[in-house]
């Protein structure tokens, strides 16, 4: 009773399918469909070129913000130090002016004494102890030795002088140039944010063509790199030239920085307290994870100047050292065993960065010394 029904169904439902197929292939709706989602392939295919071609166009500004910014932060931290240097220049200056006051002070006490009233005029009258110093009766009076104290105190007071002058023109220096950074630091985050948004627009070709333009400048600056190194190997034969890690000391190393960063060669520069930069600062958005480049154990730590930190002890005797962190990741602890890849901790600005754009301060200690890791994170990252 139910399979002549059902075969009957299953013809008409067979017949109408067919009716159906052949017309709809053909119909005019389906061609305008078509061209239509042609035109609409080809128009997100030209808006994922423009969106690859501003990619590429962020990423050189970027870079450029970056540069800028390092060289900023390296003439702050060069002026700041140049100003607490003449600062204590300054106070010794005037320690020493009022030791010399203080003898002049005995000279005039001593004519006072003596009934010099010629000298006592000259005291009185005078304004400041420059004025007295070089009243031409103060040094009538003053003995040999004197005298050359009350010199000895007119050329300090000038030097302290001059030094406060030049002081307030670097502190001036120093304002503007904050500013200047500080403009540069928005300008960097408002890049990041703009990559973030193609990035989260891509789509798997744009995503591809990304990657290889990451690829391809990884691959030519490592080349650059092994040329400039070439180069300075065969000029220098002073030893320790800051070369950076020998490839065979950090086998296996991965980019520290998720997804990669900005970041230039700024070994050497100058930095607070008249230290040099021993790592590269690798720019990032805040909350960025920080990856262990090998495996190793690792220390996680906090200080005022470096601010959070992990240590990366490779097998090898490498110490990799990550600082400025915001934070540490709640699940794993401090002395565990890890490996390349897992996260060790999130970019941040914390100790003497605290004033800085977001970044990972990064440091390669092969034997326990850093060395320039600059050649090796850029091949990586
Ligand atoms: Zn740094």
């Amino acid at each position: 009773m139910v399979r002549p029904f059902s075969r009957r169904w299953v013809t008409v439902l067979l017949a109408l399918a067919l009716v159906g197929l052949v017309p709809v292939a053909a119909s005019a709706q389906t061609q305008a469909d078509v061209d239509r989602a042609e035109r609409e392939k080809e128009i997100a295919e030209a808006r994922q070129t423009q969106a690859y071609q501003d990619y590429v166009d962020v990423s050189a500004q970027l870079e450029e913000a970056v540069e800028r910014y390092e060289q900023i932060y390296a003439q702050h931290a060069d002026l700041v130090y140049r100003i607490s240097r003449m600062e204590s220049a300054v106070e010794r200056y005037q320690t020493e002016a009022a030791e010399l006051e203080e003898a002049a002070r005995d000279i005039v006490l001593d004519a006072y004494m003596s009934g010099q009233s010629n000298l006592i005029g000259s005291a009185f009258s005078a304004t400041t102890i420059q004025d007295l110093v070089t009243s031409r009766a103060l040094i009538d009076r003053a003995a040999k030795r004197e005298l050359e104290s009350l010199d000895n105190l007119d050329a300090v007071s000038r030097e302290a002088d001059r030094s406060s002058a030049e002081l307030d023109v670097r502190r001036a220096d120093v304002a503007a140039n904050q500013a200047e950074a500080e403009l540069i630091v928005d300008e960097i985050s408002t890049l990041q944010q703009r990559q973030r948004e193609i990035l989260a627009q891509a789509d798997a070709n744009l995503t591809a063509a990304i990657e290889t333009l990451k690829r391809e400048r990884r691959e030519k600056a490592a080349e650059d790199e092994r040329i400039k190194r070439q180069q300075a190997e065969r000029s220098a034969s002073r030893p320790g030239a800051a070369g950076g890690a020998a490839p065979a000391a950090t086998p296996g190393f991965m980019c520290p920085v998720q997804g990669g960063a900005s970041f230039i060669d700024s070994w050497g520069f100058p930095r607070s307290g008249g230290r040099k930069h021993k790592g590269v600062d690798m720019f990032n958005a805040r909350g960025t994870p920080l990856l262990a480049v090998v495996d190793g154990r690792i220390k996680f730590s906090y200080n005022s100047l470096g601010g959070r930190s992990t240590h990366l002890y490779a097998d090898n005797g490498v110490v990799y050292y990550y600082t400025h962190l915001d934070s540490h990741p709640s699940n794993i602890s401090s002395g565990q065993r890890v490996s390349k890849g897992t996260v060790v901790g999130f970019l941040g600005n914390s100790g003497n960065a605290r004033y800085t754009s977001p970044h990972l301060h990064f440091e390669i200690r092969p034997g326990g010394k850093a060395v320039n890791p600059y050649p090796t994170v850029r091949s990586a990252c």
